[in-house]
């Protein structure tokens, strides 16, 4: 990163981190992806109970292989041979986990996380059950409001993650969210099943200080 476009940067993640902490979100500011695996060995405890939800940001820190080789009991919700049903009964159990892994679609400066889930398993792991939840997030998912976070998602983290699972969506074939708001003002059909917008979570002040922990990554990761 330039270091003129960097000193801008830090200064925005300063004043998020310090927000984030005001609302009992403990903040973890690291370099690059290559920090994230040996933050995350500090942090987990041995036998521990592992879960994470659907991320590119965690599979771009190579976070599920590591998960494979560490001494937890991780619940691999893509372990090969597993079907349909056991999948699902894996992401149930993850809702009690120990710890939970995952990514976020937006982190707000005034201190909120905001996220948007296809089948709520992410959004309700945040919300409650998992005794700590781990986010890891790069510095682009940093926005200044809740609605920069609305378009944010809208705009690039839907239309990109419908794209990589081939979804035949609006945004698939528009390149944007045009569902509910069609550009010639009238009102057109959601995307049905293949939508992957329906649980909306905006995290504010947390009731148990420290249990979600945020890596904050000085890059770009995700979407
Ligand atoms: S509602 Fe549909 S078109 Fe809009 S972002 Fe979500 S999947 Fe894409």
């Amino acid at each position: 990163m330039d270091k003129h476009l960097r000193s801008v940067v830090e200064k925005r993640v300063a004043r998020t981190a310090e927000a984030l902490t005001r609302n009992n979100m403990e903040v973890h500011c690291l370099e690059s992806r290559k920090d994230v695996i040996p933050a995350l060995t500090s942090l987990l405890r041995q036998g521990e109970v592992v879960a994470h939800g659907g991320s590119m940001t965690l599979a771009q820190c190579s976070v599920p292989e590591w998960l494979k080789t560490v001494p937890v009991t991780y619940l691999d919700r893509d372990m090969p041979g597993l079907s349909p049903a056991d999948r699902q009964e894996m992401m149930r159990r993850a809702l009690l986990s120990d710890t939970y892994l995952t990514s976020v679609n937006a982190i707000l400066e005034e201190g909120a996380l905001y996220l948007v889930d296809g089948n709520g398993n992410r959004a309700a792991a945040m919300l409650y059950g998992p005794r700590r939840v781990i986010v890891v997030a790069g510095v682009n998912k940093i926005v200044s409001s809740l609605s920069e976070a609305v378009d944010r998602v809208r705009t690039i983290a839907c239309p990109a993650n419908v794209a990589r699972l081939e979804r035949p969506t609006w945004c698939r074939k528009q390149g944007h969210c045009i569902a509910f708001d069609h550009p010639d003002g009238g009102k057109i059909a959601g995307c049905g099943r293949e939508s992957i917008c329906n649980d909306f979570v905006l995290l504010r002040n947390q009731t148990i200080p420290g249990r979600i922990q945020i890596l904050l990554v000085m890059e770009d990761l995700g979407y």
